[in-house]
């Protein structure tokens, strides 16, 4: 049976090898990005700027080519096949040291919430489905502690100052819990201004938690944001 089975892999894998999801260079492993894709994206680097009252995000990749291509798939063409991919770029960032000094000593996740009716529309939390069992892995329990109050509208093309006008408020607990002394994670697929995690943070504040840090699955970290407000500046 294992003979039979070993040749039937083997078959598979010479018809269809596995290919880059982005390139579709043959690669080893199946969902596995090359490494001239890889090297494009993966970052798994700390935000030089952190906003109140956060203490520390981590980006896994960059907004850019694959990763901001997989994740709109994901978002808008409600296309599940992109998440082997997208996890397995997380299994691959799993063994760097910043990983573990992120996850030290963290309690709970708390995926950034959809609003209740955009809930309804996608069908599932675009969030859960790509942490969701990377976390439990690494037992960490992934807890909806908080919601959206306001149905708000996309953010990609507003400023700063507006993205805090129309977040502002915008999250409130879904249970009354007590987190003090303890370390949350939030997790977002993309960071762009720090708005949105950092209104999530203020929730998980005034239930006492002590600490929110910031997991993004993709972030330009608001470069691209800061030029476009510098750009804006001059005109
Ligand atoms: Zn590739």
């Amino acid at each position: 049976m294992n003979f039979l089975r070993e040749v039937w892999d083997a078959a598979i894998y010479f018809l269809f090898p596995p290919r880059c999801p982005l390139c579709k260079e043959i690669v080893d492993e199946r969902h596995q990005f090359c490494a001239a894709c890889g090297k494009k994206i993966l970052r798994v680097d700390f935000a030089e700027w952190t906003p109140e009252p956060l203490s520390q995000v981590l980006r896994v990749t960059k907004y850019r080519g694959g990763s901001r291509e997989l994740l709109r798939k994901l978002k808008f063409d409600n296309n599940l096949n992109v998440l082997p991919p997208l996890k397995k770029i997380l299994d691959d960032a799993s063994t760097h040291e910043n990983i573990s000094r992120l996850l030290d000593g963290v309690n709970f996740a708390v995926p950034v919430p959809l609003h209740e009716k955009r809930l309804n529309e996608r069908g599932f939390n675009q969030v859960e489905k790509i942490f969701f069992e990377w976390l439990v892995m690494r037992n960490i329990p992934l807890k909806n502690l908080v919601r959206r109050t306001k149905e708000t509208p996309k953010l990609y093309d507003q400023g700063k100052r507006e993205r805090q006008q129309i977040l502002s408020g915008a999250f409130a607990a879904t249970r009354q819990v007590d987190l003090r002394g303890q370390i949350a994670l939030v997790v977002d697929d993309i960071y762009t201004t720090g708005t949105t995690v950092s209104e999530c943070a203020k929730v998980l504040k005034s239930l006492g938690a002590e600490e929110v840090r910031v997991l993004a699955f993709a972030s330009d970290f608001g470069e691209q944001f800061a030029q476009k407000n510098f750009d804006r500046s001059r005109d």
